[in-house]
């Protein structure tokens, strides 16, 4: 063995991509929870949502048992269905296309701007159509899109817009908007900001994911939020989130702890994708603890920032004068390489126990969305986008000799190929 290696083998660590970051705090509440006698959605989940709906300044947050879940609730709430079309990007996780697909509606997949991960609004609007009734903006790696772009883009398309008929949920909050809604998919960016507002406030509809890789984590778990609408009750929205996620059941388990409240009703054949007070108990104490949880991203992200600005190699910018991201991510992508260099880059890395991963593998290149008909030869930008990237490991449990390693290693095994 050369004498470099004997070195590499010595100091070897093992960095793992994404391992959860749980303290003393979560489990004590979790047995609290447990102790408790009431495991399933009750206090804590209403405690949640209370301040999450603080936190990312909204009226009201639902909480539920994954983004996929508050997403497809989220076009179920709108109204969005059968015979509709949804716009998503082609550059992002499945789940962003599926939750429209589980509501019956038809996906539109729109390409990336270039040497961005961003869709490319122009191709929005080129899109659109009168069947459309959404688009989802994916805020990537914790960044937030730039919905001013993307809310001209359906303001200018009004005139195509037909809103459901009718006076359900749904149909009022289409008629009222008058316009293609705007969605979030916000599964990495709780936290985030851009223009001095919050993930959660800035699209029409929100979900979030807590699932165990993202910042925040409650195991499995996410939520939903939205911006106020002119003529509609909050109250009245959020019991159609309830009624949704409890088999359209007119009273939840809490409610049926009143006295002589045996009595229930079932308003339709719904789904079941509640949250429980043991989630909800792991997002309390994560909560109190994230605001430190991103400053410690944001050091780290610096970190990296300065060894990929000297080595010249792209990656994505989480911070500046009017934004902030949640840091979920860190993106890179090496000038040049071909998919089968960067693939043996990510065994190098791997070998030295750095252990990193791609986002994403664009959707037209999934068997699922092969077999619907789309080929990523219609989505040029999105294939360039993937084909030299490689996502650093980016977590609170890495120490500053952790970060120091991967940057070390990262250094060696890339700087022969640029
Ligand atoms: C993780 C993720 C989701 C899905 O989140 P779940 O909570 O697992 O349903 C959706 N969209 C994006 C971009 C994600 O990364």
């Amino acid at each position: 063995m050369a004498s470099a290696d004997k070195i590499v083998e010595m100091n070897k660590r093992n960095i793992p991509f994404s391992p959860p970051d749980i303290s003393e705090l979560e489990i004590a509440e979790v047995a609290e929870a447990l102790r408790s006698g009431w495991i399933t959605t009750g206090p804590r989940t209403k405690e949640l949502e209370r301040r999450l709906a603080e936190y990312c300044h909204t009226s009201k947050v639902v909480c539920l048992n994954s983004a996929t879940a508050a997403e497809e609730l989220n076009f179920r709430i709108c109204g969005i269905g059968e015979g509709d079309e949804v716009i998503v990007p082609a550059y992002t996780y499945t789940a962003t296309a599926s939750a429209a697909i589980h509501c019956g509606a038809k996906v539109i997949f729109v390409d990336s701007q270039k040497d961005n991960c961003e869709m490319d609004y122009d191709k929005v609007a080129e899109a659109i159509t009168e069947k459309t009734k959404a688009v989802v903006a994916v805020d990537l790696g914790g960044i937030i899109c730039d919905y001013d772009k993307l809310y001209a883009v359906v303001e200018n398309k009004k005139a195509l817009f037909r809103a459901k008929e009718g006076d359900s949920l749904g149909a009022r909050i289409q008629q009222t908007k008058g316009r293609v809604l705007v969605f979030a998919d916000c599964a990495h960016a709780l936290g985030a900001s851009r223009h001095g507002k919050m993930a959660g406030e800035i699209a029409d509809f929100t979900d979030f994911s807590f699932h165990a890789v993202k910042n925040f984590t409650t195991a499995e778990g996410g939520a939903s939020t939205w911006r106020d609408i002119e003529g509609i009750d909050n109250d009245e929205i959020y019991h159609q989130y309830q009624l949704y996620s409890l088999h359209g059941q007119s009273k939840d388990a809490l409610a049926k702890t009143q006295i002589g409240a045996w009595e229930y009703d079932v308003i339709g054949p719904w789904y079941k994708c509640n949250m429980t007070d043991i989630m909800a108990a792991i997002g309390l104490r994560q909560l109190d603890r994230y605001p430190g949880m991103l400053e410690r991203r944001k050091e780290i992200v610096a970190k990296y920032d300065a060894m990929c600005d000297g080595l010249g190699i792209n990656h994505l910018v989480h911070s500046g004068e009017n934004f902030n991201s949640s840091h979920h991510l860190y993106l890179t992508r090496i000038p040049g390489i071909s998919d089968e260099t960067r693939r043996e880059i990510i065994i190098k890395l791997a070998e030295r126990g750095v252990n990193t991963n791609v986002h994403y593998k664009p959707l037209p290149m999934m068997t699922a969305y092969k077999e619907m008909g789309w080929d990523i030869k219609d989505f040029p930008n999105a294939y360039a986008y993937y084909e030299n990237l490689i996502t650093l490991p980016l977590h609170t449990k890495l120490s500053d000799e952790d970060v120091e390693y991967v940057v070390e290693n990262f250094r060696e095994v890339v700087e022969k190929y640029i």
